[in-house]
């Protein structure tokens, strides 16, 4: 071997896979996708390596986030290359596997498939991966527990109860597998007014912070209900890699997860 490629041998050697973390809910249309999607810039902007899965089989939305849904990822010795874009995140998306519009409807095993080809490709210097998993308690959490190892699952969900009852059964199937839950995170939680700047709750507030106490879990932060963060999340670029509150809840949320 030259010089060249015994540096480069020994710097595959010594690579460890990236460690994993899983961003769950209970229910869809929490803001599930829209946090992973941020945490990923926050802990970009914090200086770490991270790339993101999205492995929502039901609404694959990363390539989307990103601004990045006419990119393929290509293929090297029969693994995915993940797509790159603006933000410094490479991501592989469920939706990269099936032709856009068309319903996914997959039996386990092929969920499984799919998990495993978007966690399994060439992440290069990656060092985290977050994965934004779909909502529940399905084949692909399953897969994740069996396969795939997390280090860790972070929770998201709305203050109301109904979404909390529901994150507590996807926070029982994290322990069952043994996954550490990292915490919980509230999502749209209290809307200032843009017009008059009053604070109004909209599905309550506290609830996700009430309910991470009672489990003895740790509250890693809120995000409000904001229109600035559905319209930049539309626009593709994700909130977090801007300036101001909206920008400083993630960036907070994220420091507490990543040390
Ligand atoms: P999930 O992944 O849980 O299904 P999404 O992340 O796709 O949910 O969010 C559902 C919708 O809510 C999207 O249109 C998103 O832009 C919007 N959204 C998410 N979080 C917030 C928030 N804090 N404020 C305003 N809109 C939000």
């Amino acid at each position: 071997l030259d010089g060249v490629t015994k540096v480069q041998v020994a710097m595959t050697a010594e690579r460890r896979p990236p460690r994993i973390i899983v961003v769950g809910s209970g229910k869809g249309g929490v803001g599930k996708s829209t946090f992973s999607a941020n945490l990923a810039v926050a802990l970009h902007r914090a200086g770490r390596k991270v790339g993101l899965v999205d492995a929502d089989i039901y609404g694959p939305s990363q390539p989307r986030l990103f601004d990045c849904e006419d990119v393929k990822p290509t293929a090297r010795d029969q693994k995915l290359v993940p797509v790159s874009n603006d933000f410094g995140v490479p991501i592989l998306s469920m939706g990269h596997l099936v032709p856009p519009g068309q319903a996914i409807a997959w039996r386990g095993p092929m969920a499984g498939n799919a998990l495993g080809q978007l966690i399994d490709a060439h992440w290069g210097d990656v060092t985290d991966i977050i994965v934004d998993l779909p909502p529940g308690t399905g084949d692909v959490q399953l897969s994740m527990l069996q396969k795939h190892k997390p280090a860790g699952a972070v929770i998201v969900s709305t203050p109301q109860d109904l979404a909390l009852m529901d994150a507590v059964r996807a926070i029982s199937l994290f322990e069952q597998g043994k996954v550490p839950v990292i915490g919980l995170i509230e999502n749209m939680a209290g809307y200032v007014c843009p017009h008059c700047g009053e604070l109004s709750d909209p599905f309550g507030i506290g609830g996700a912070e009430a309910a991470a106490k009672s489990m003895s879990l740790p509250f890693l932060g809120r995000v409000p209900l904001d229109m600035t963060i559905r319209r930049a999340s539309d626009a593709g670029v994700p909130p977090a890699s801007g300036e101001g509150l909206i920008a400083d809840a993630f960036i907070g949320i994220a420091a507490r997860i990543s040390t």
